[in-house]
């Protein structure tokens, strides 16, 4: 039994789980609302599905989230707000394409494409920036939510210790919160089953990348764009930085090669990289890679196969819980572009919002 004088100082707070751009960015909101929170992340490190990696050479390579375009008008706007840059992702008109594992490489003409786009520094950029703006210890990291609790006016997370909040809100992809967190009491059995069969976007994909010294490719006139059935590359592009000082290649690798380990993997890699690219790849400096299905905080298993996106943006998702003390975010909550990052940061802007306009003002709680 838990006494209202053992209460950490978390009591009139607002609880966000989840250091992703979801979690994140409701915590900015918060903060410049002037409402007090903690973010409890279970990684030791912020950011979720967005990781740039920067190796010994600092040249940024994601391992998570990277493009977009001018239909994310919500990622954009934020960007704006942030003063945080972004340029066009290079793209060849020429490309390799490999249409099986035995016909030869070919180079084919593409339609022009619709312009998509990173963000200068790496995506990255935007979580660091956004966590600038927060003070240190607003982010406990290490911290695995098992459970929640609703306690009259007040709302339990449990980790190996007892968070006691105001607010809750529950910035991790449905999926994981339905099989991994208990709620007491019971949330509807119909929230839980949509909950559980919602796709969490990219969660077993695997992104591989390779810098380099020099560009080789452009010195030889070659693409550096390839799309491919032979694998294990299923896609790569050009990844040099915004100033095209730093030089990589990157893209995905079929999904059914988690089950290998990294060196085979690596070796599978550089062999269909080389015999597409020529000998000068495998003079690369790095070789990055992520297997998303081996990421505990973001892959859970399905109990039956769902199709891409299935269930994103379903409306209960918005919804709050527990006596208006339970909200969700992440991408997948979000009713515009569920799965991307500018869903996230829909997701986030509502959930912000509908805690600044809540009658249950937690400067006003102090004394409870
Ligand atoms: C390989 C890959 C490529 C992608 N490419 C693109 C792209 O090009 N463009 C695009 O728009 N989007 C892309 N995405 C999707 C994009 O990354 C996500 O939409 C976005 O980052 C989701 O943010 P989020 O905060 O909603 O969730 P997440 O980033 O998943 O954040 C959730 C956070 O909650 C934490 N957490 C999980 N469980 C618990 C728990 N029990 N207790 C406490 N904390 C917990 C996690 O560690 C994580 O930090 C990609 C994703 C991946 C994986």
């Amino acid at each position: 039994m838990i006494k209202k004088a053992d209460l950490p100082y978390f009591y009139s707070m607002i609880i966000i789980i989840g250091a992703g751009l979801s979690g994140l960015l409701t915590a900015y909101r918060l903060k410049k609302a002037g409402i007090p929170f903690k973010i409890l992340e279970a990684r030791d490190r912020i950011g979720g599905r967005i990781n740039t990696v920067y190796g010994t050479d600092i040249t940024p390579v994601e391992m998570g989230a990277t493009w977009f375009g001018n239909q994310h008008v919500h990622l954009r706007a934020l960007l704006e707000e942030l003063g945080i840059e972004y340029f066009k992702q290079y793209m060849d008109r020429i490309v390799y394409y490999q249409a099986s594992p035995t016909s030869p490489t070919e180079s084919v003409q593409i339609p022009i494409q619709a312009p998509s786009y990173r963000i200068s520094g790496g995506t990255s950029n935007l979580i660091h920036t956004l966590y600038q703006k927060l003070d240190e210890n607003d982010i406990i990291l290490n911290q695995s939510i098992k459970q929640i609790k609703s306690l009259g006016d007040s709302i339990q997370v449990i980790t190996d210790k007892v968070y006691v909040g105001s607010q809750v809100v529950v910035a991790i992809p449905p999926k994981l919160w339905a099989k991994r967190i208990l709620f007491e009491p019971n949330l509807p059995a119909d929230l839980i089953q949509i909950a559980q069969q919602t796709h969490t976007w990219m969660e077993d994909s695997i992104k591989i990348a390779l810098t380099y010294k020099d560009p080789f490719w452009e010195a030889e006139g070659r693409s550096a764009t390839l799309f491919s059935n032979a694998g294990p590359i299923t896609e790569l592009y050009d990844h040099c930085n915004s100033e095209r000082t730093k030089f990589a290649l990157c893209g995905f690798i079929n999904s059914s090669f988690h089950q290998l380990d990294v060196a085979e993997r690596r070796a599978l890699v550089i062999a269909q990289i080389k015999s597409v690219f020529g000998p000068k790849a495998e003079d690369f400096l790095e070789y990055q890679e992520c297997v998303w299905s081996m990421e505990e905080n973001t892959f859970e298993a399905s109990d039956i196969p769902h199709f891409p996106h299935q269930n994103n943006g379903n409306q209960v998702f918005r919804h709050s819980y527990f006596g208006d003390k339970l909200l969700f975010s992440s991408s997948e909550s979000a009713s515009e572009f569920p799965g991307y990052m500018d869903g996230a940061v829909c997701s986030a802007n509502l959930a912000a919002s509908q805690i600044i306009a809540s009658k249950i003002n937690p400067l006003e709680r102090t004394d409870r």
